[in-house]
């Protein structure tokens, strides 16, 4: 569904990747892991138009879509959901919900496509004429992922959907990120715990300062001693 090759991007002088390839298949569900500032973000950026890649191709489907704009490539069938959870606070729940489909042709398709969002994210559903300004955290979370799907994506590019949230809620949005794959949605999952994204993940690529520096299944990468030490040697309060 994905191949990248050579990808560089970043900010005016500043390299945030630097010659990452990746891929991912369809229905799959592909981690990108790694510390703050690792480049994490930047890929998805560069992926989905909010950037131009400096060099490197993209390939969604069978077409090549390097360095083209958002709106097209949601057109094409690639969907951003951003890190920090940026809800239109005024508009309702099904409002929010409705501008994630500004792309489809299928106008008739969409009342059921919000159905299905609905039937996935019980919460949503009980508040979907309360503004989204007055959601918690973890449904702002959902509305945002819900909003995506609105889209119909064939790949969905998730960005730190955990961040902020209490245990219990990560738990619960990566459960319904697990149950989207499960029914055959292709993610690229961003997240900075490794260990917790490698328990929701198929496969995974590690960044290390803008670069792939550990790729494998979840299975292999979670048994790697060295890796899950240093990063939750990383994670570990040092007193
Ligand atoms: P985080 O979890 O903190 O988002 P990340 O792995 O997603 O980490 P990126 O945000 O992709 O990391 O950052 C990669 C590099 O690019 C870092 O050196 C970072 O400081 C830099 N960077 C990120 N965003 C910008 C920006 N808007 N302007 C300048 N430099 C940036």
């Amino acid at each position: 569904m994905l191949e990248v090759s050579g990808l560089r991007a970043g900010y005016g002088r500043i390299v945030g990747v630097d010659d990452v390839s990746l891929s991912v298949k369809a229905g799959e569900l592909v981690a990108l892991l790694g510390a703050n500032g690792a480049g994490k973000s930047t890929i998805l950026r560069a992926l989905s138009g909010m950037i131009t890649p400096w060099s490197g191709s993209v390939v969604l489907d069978g077409t090549k879509v390097t360095g083209m704009r958002s709106d097209a490539l949601v057109r094409a069938g690639l969907v951003h959901v951003p890190e920090g959870r940026r809800v239109l606070p005024r508009l309702t729940v099904e409002e929010n919900l409705r501008l994630g489909a500004f792309s489809r042709k299928d106008k008739h398709g969409i009342g059921a496509t919000m159905e299905e969002v609905f039937e996935r994210f019980g919460h949503l559903a009980k508040r979907r004429h309360q503004k989204a300004g007055t959601l918690s955290g973890g449904e702002q979370q959902m509305l945002v992922i819900g909003r995506a799907l609105m889209a119909k994506p064939k790949l969905l590019l998730l960005d730190e959907p955990s961040l902020g949230l209490s245990p219990r809620l990560v738990q619960e949005v990566f459960d319904l990120i697990r149950g989207l794959a499960a029914d055959g949605q292709t993610v690229l999952l961003v997240e900075q715990n490794v260990v917790q994204g490698l328990k929701v993940a198929d496969r995974g690529y590690v960044l290390t300062t803008g670069r792939v520096t550990s790729t494998g299944t979840a299975a292999q990468l979670l048994a790697d001693p060295s890796l899950v030490r240093s990063y939750l040697g990383g994670q570990e309060d040092p007193t």
